[in-house]
């Protein structure tokens, strides 16, 4: 008898600065200049929807919060963040999920699993077959609390490295793993 979980999808959950575009340290990506895409996503992206993964952006973006940048900026950066893609990899992200706020009091923001749970209730996916990929501990640790695998990412900006799923050195690793 078919269940629900049948129906389930997987889903490769992607921080974004740090692991899609460089992160801008101590600061923000204010506007669509300041963004630069790091070396790997575009082939990763390609091969991860490929494999019929959903991929998912999960973001802290508290400069809006901070009146830093309005939603609309924030927005327009994501546009052209999907036209970019899939000029350079034929594919785009199925969503993108964002926390604005400054603190964690709401409880959205990570190391919070809420995005996360957002996204699995609205793409029906089961998290325990997919990856939440960043370069923070609060990502990993949003992962955890959601119950997915986790993959953390070494950057120049690396202190401490948490435990998680898999420790990649460079994006690509994440590939043969999933
Ligand atoms: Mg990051």
């Amino acid at each position: 008898m078919p269940t629900e979980n049948d129906h389930k999808r997987r889903a490769i959950f992607f921080d974004r600065d740090g692991v899609i575009n460089t992160r801008i340290v101590g600061g923000y990506v204010r506007q669509w200049s300041e963004l630069q895409l790091t070396p790997e996503i575009a082939s990763v992206l390609r091969e991860v929807k490929r494999r019929d993964f959903l991929a998912i952006i999960i973001t802290n973006q508290r400069g809006v919060g901070l009146g830093l940048m309005s939603e609309a900026d924030l927005e327009s950066i994501h546009t052209n963040l999907q036209s970019l893609l899939l000029r350079e990899s034929g594919a785009v992200f199925d969503d993108i999920f964002t926390a604005t706020d400054i603190d964690d009091s709401n409880g959205r923001r990570k190391p919070a699993p809420a995005m996360l749970f957002e996204a699995a209730q609205k793409w029906n996916i089961d998290l325990r077959q997919s990856w939440m990929v960043g370069d923070s501990t609060s990502d990993i640790e949003a992962g955890k609390r959601a119950g997915t695998k986790t993959a953390f990412l070494i950057t120049d900006n690396t202190e401490d490295i948490p435990e998680a799923t898999a420790i990649l050195k460079d994006l690509s690793e994440l590939l043969p793993l999933i």
